[in-house]
């Protein structure tokens, strides 16, 4: 089982049918199938062996997909930068996987100066892309046009694809090691919960594909014989345009752009009824968010996707049918078949059901370890299970509801606060566009709920005012007891709320480190 198998598959099934679309710029299987085995052969050629790590940092395009299976084909290791990192951030992680070569899209080619001054073991930095080409090296020109195919190196199973960067959210990121059969039994056993995805439909990729979970659509894709559109970057307009212009069938969104598509001017008068199936997940989402979504998209079945970078990356999946049930809606849905689930206790016994405890999941999907990191490795897979760092409790038919990471749990009082479900009950409040809830310092109760609200646009909410509202839906010891306003969260590359960032001036404030 490897990776480029999805590829050779198409060829040999329907070689003519489009397989990307970038722009104006459509290319066949047959085209891309050429394509990838000649910038193969570049890769060789600048002296890419079995194993060698490439680094790749650009935006979506129909050239970051040509790479991400030209890698594999030359037998290298992917090693996708996330572009959103500073140069320092960037070059800690390509020193990090000792990567040598670097794929650089045409975005990105001023901070290459930088990248190279504090990276000297970066020994070749190919440029691609549609624009300038400070080092000749173009793809389409060189790079292409004058190699010649190299046979796919066919190697799979346990040799790893990539190593991926999970998210930063809690601390540094860290280099997750993922081989050929994890990434390709995940989407497989993804898939083997019901429906999935449209066959021979339209997928749109604007969630960055440095981020697993797009190359984890992107895979069920390929093996649905879709059609692949991408979108350098995201913008409401951008993304409602190209949904419409494309006639999207299936994308795969994250909460934080769902809240700026529907709360966007952008929105009215769009016919969005070519979507047929939304994928959602990476954080939790509010079921008033998951309302809004379902009346954007009135054609479209809603699946959302529990995991994580080191699970490549699902565990659980509420299906469509399940979002039929209103009392799953808070679900992160049941294990996918090819992942175990449990929850235990801090000694890893299993915990009743219904019990909140760590969420641990284990199967072939699972990563190999950290990159150089053995110490990280072993407490993460301790005991043969990926220990999610995830608080949630499963029910009687199997259902997982994901309450909240366990960094974020709030320990007030000695009562544990889920901060998640406090911002889901804030959440709610016309007067709140945004909400992070966090722990901080408190002499009599140990920590106190606070709340940091980015109000809607001419809205001042008050203390008072969102503790009433609140007290409807959650019990007295969960309410906010402070409140902070704020023109925006900080966020992660992925889109994800850093609340060890929003936490760190009150801790600092009270002499301890978060
Ligand atoms: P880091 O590990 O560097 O702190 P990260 O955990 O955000 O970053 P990822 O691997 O991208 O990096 O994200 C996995 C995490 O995202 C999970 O552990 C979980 O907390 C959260 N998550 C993913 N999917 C969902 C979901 N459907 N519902 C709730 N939370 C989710
Ligand atoms: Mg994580």
């Amino acid at each position: 089982m490897y990776l480029t198998q999805v590829l050779h598959q198409a060829l040999q099934q329907d070689p003519t049918r489009p397989l990307t679309v970038y722009g104006d710029r459509t290319r066949t299987v047959a085209e891309t199938v050429d394509r990838v085995s000649r910038l193969a052969s570049a890769l060789r050629e600048l002296g890419v062996g079995p194993d060698d790590r490439v680094a790749m940092l650009g935006l979506n395009s129909d050239y970051y997909h040509d790479y991400l299976l030209a890698v594999p084909w030359a037998d290298a290791v992917l090693n996708p930068v996330n572009y959103r990192w500073s140069p320092a951030e960037m070059c800690h992680s390509l020193a990090e996987s000792g990567c040598r070569v670097l794929l650089v899209g045409e975005h990105f080619v001023d901070i290459v100066p930088q990248l190279r001054e504090r990276c000297p073991d970066l020994a070749t930095v190919v440029f691609y892309g549609d624009g300038d080409c400070p080092e000749g090296m173009v793809d389409g020109r060189r790079l292409v046009a004058e190699s010649t195919p190299v046979p796919d190196a066919r190697r799979g199973g346990d040799a790893l694809f990539g190593i991926f960067y999970t998210g930063g959210t809690t601390g540094l990121p860290k280099g997750v090691m993922l081989s050929h059969q994890a990434v390709l039994v995940n989407a497989l056993g993804t898939m083997a919960t019901g429906e999935w995805g449209s066959h021979d439909g339209r997928m749109l990729h604007v969630a960055p594909m440095f981020h697993l979970a797009d190359i984890f659509i992107w895979l069920t894709g390929m093996i649905n014989r879709a059609t692949h559109v991408f979108l350098a970057s995201f913008t409401p307009a951008g993304i409602f345009d190209a949904l419409e212009r494309e006639r999207i069938n299936d994308v795969l969104l994250v909460p934080t752009m769902l809240q700026v598509m529907v709360d966007s001017p952008e929105l009215a008068g769009r016919d969005l009824s070519s979507v047929r199936q939304v994928t959602y997940g990476t954080s939790p989402m509010s079921e008033a968010l998951l309302a809004q979504a379902g009346a954007m998209f009135p054609n479209a079945r809603f699946a959302q996707a529990y995991g994580m970078t080191e699970l490549a990356p699902v565990a659980t999946v509420l299906t469509p049918r399940d979002h039929e049930d209103p009392s799953l809606r808070r679900s992160a849905g049941r294990p996918a078949p090819h992942s175990e689930v449990r929850i235990v206790d801090p000694d890893d016994v299993e915990v009743p059901r219904g019990s909140v405890g760590e969420i641990v999941a284990r199967g072939v999907h699972m990563m190999s370890g950290y990159w150089n990191r053995p110490e990280e490795t072993a407490a993460a897979l301790r005991g043969g299970w990926m220990h999610t760092g995830d608080a949630g409790y499963m029910d009687d038919r199997g259902y997982v509801f994901v309450v909240d990471r366990l960094k974020d749990m709030i320990i007030s009082g000695g009562e544990n606060v889920y901060s998640a479900e406090v911002e889901f009950a804030l959440s709610r409040h016309p007067a709140v566009a945004a909400c992070a809830v966090i722990g901080v310092p408190d002499a009599q109760w140990g920590e106190r709920v606070h709340a940091v609200v980015v109000p809607a646009a001419g809205a001042a909410p008050t203390l008072a005012e969102l503790q009433q509202f609140c007290r409807q839906q959650i019990a007295a010891y969960k309410l906010p007891r402070s409140l902070e306003t704020t023109d925006a969260l900080p966020v992660s590359g992925a889109g994800k709320v850093l609340k060890r960032v929003l936490r760190a001036q009150h801790w600092a404030a009270a002499g301890r480190q978060i």
